[in-house]
């Protein structure tokens, strides 16, 4: 895919949008109405919004009624955690910004060496926490795309009198969602526009109300409409076929074992648990992420590291860090992140680009 001028491995960033997409949004401007307008072209807004929220939640096998849609996944998650007491909350080590930073003040869950969350340290937390707590484990990490055991975090936290918020932004789409009581999912990272999301909640009455009375009191303000309706066709789009996941883990297994058996001392991380197919991080030892990103992309590869997609910096990652990394290993570890549209030749051209960049920095530091 050369479009953004260059080969671009960084889905998990931001993803390319689906023409699909791009038609049901020019297709729902048309009809611009205000959905919440009485008269006709109102009324006509409505039964689009309404159309796209059906067909979002059967794609995504949840009931109708617990789609409500926000301006993204930061968003949705916002709703869930102003509405508990921040010092109840459990927050997994690894969770992405969007919930770190607002869950500041609650506690963290860890997790091993290899970014699963720690079970026995989440049953010994939530013991301590006087019901209800608020704990909040993602579904893919996504930095490493390592998954976690929401099952058996779903039974502890249900045994424990809580409730759950899974963070599926990198999951919605491509892998079946998991039991929660919260969800939060974005449309710009399944092939749907930026700025548009949903919080599906079971029992919406939790929630606390801020703004007007859209989307029943959870998200006052108008609608994007537009947004709406392009995110509802890339999740269809999404979900008609899931075959390029499958895909994707084939190139991203030729891809690791490669650098893995170059002799130049790759290491990926969180590679001994299951994680998503499309998602791979890879540690060169002793190289600065930031010195490998700027070689890759003069190269003209679009990787990154870290989370940088929030701040546009590269530092150590938090994410890494909580594996046991010090501050300077976890600063050395870039993602790769494939998406429906990456073909093996630009797999294998990455993998020749890396081992190009390795071998000269290894070369230089020797
Ligand atoms: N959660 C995860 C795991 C993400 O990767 C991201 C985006 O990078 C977000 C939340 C935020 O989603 P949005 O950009 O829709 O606000």
């Amino acid at each position: 895919m050369a479009s953004v001028g260059g080969i671009y491995l960084d889905y998990n960033a931001t993803a390319p949008i689906e023409p699909c997409a791009l038609d049901a949004m020019n297709m729902a401007a048309r009809d611009w109405a205000n959905p919440s307008s009485v008269h006709s072209s109102g009324q006509r807004a409505r039964s689009i919004l309404e159309q796209a929220r059906s067909s979002i939640a059967d794609d995504l096998d949840v009931p109708r009624g617990s789609v409500f849609f926000t301006s993204g996944g930061t968003e949705a998650i916002d709703i869930v955690l102003r509405s508990f007491d921040p010092a109840k909350v459990l927050v997994s080590a690894t969770e992405h910004d969007a919930v770190r930073v607002r869950a500041a003040h609650g506690t963290t869950i860890p997790v091993d060496s290899n970014g699963v969350v720690d079970l026995q340290a989440l049953e010994e937390l939530l013991a301590r926490v006087e019901p209800p707590a608020l704990c909040c484990v993602m579904h893919v990490n996504n930095e490493t795309g390592v998954l976690h055991p929401l099952e058996d975090v779903g039974n502890l936290v249900r045994r424990a009198g809580g409730n759950l918020l899974v963070d599926a932004v990198q999951s919605a789409g491509k892998l079946a969602l998991p039991r929660a009581d919260y969800l939060s999912v974005s449309a710009h990272k399944l092939g749907g526009p930026p700025g548009v999301g949903a919080l599906i909640v079971h029992e919406p009455a939790r929630v606390a109300r801020v703004g007007g009375a859209q989307e029943h009191g959870l998200r006052g303000g108008t609608e994007n409409l537009p947004g709406i309706a392009g995110f509802a066709a890339a999740v269809e789009m999404r979900l008609s076929s899931t075959s390029w996941l499958l895909h994707a883990g084939r190139l991203r297994t030729s891809l690791e074992e490669r650098l893995l058996h170059s002799g130049l001392g790759a290491e990926v991380m969180g590679k001994a648990v299951p994680r998503i197919d499309s998602t791979s991080c890879i540690r060169l030892p002793l190289v600065r992420a930031a010195t490998q990103l700027m070689m890759l992309d003069l190269a003209g590869f679009r990787v990154s590291a870290g989370a940088a997609c929030s701040s546009g910096k590269v530092g150590p990652s938090h994410v890494l860090k909580a594996m046991g990394l010090s501050d300077t290993e976890a600063g050395e570890a870039i993602r790769v992140s494939l998406g429906w549209r990456t073909t093996e030749r630009e797999v294998d051209a990455f993998a020749e680009a890396w081992l190009a960049m390795a071998g000269h920095l290894r070369a230089m530091a020797a």
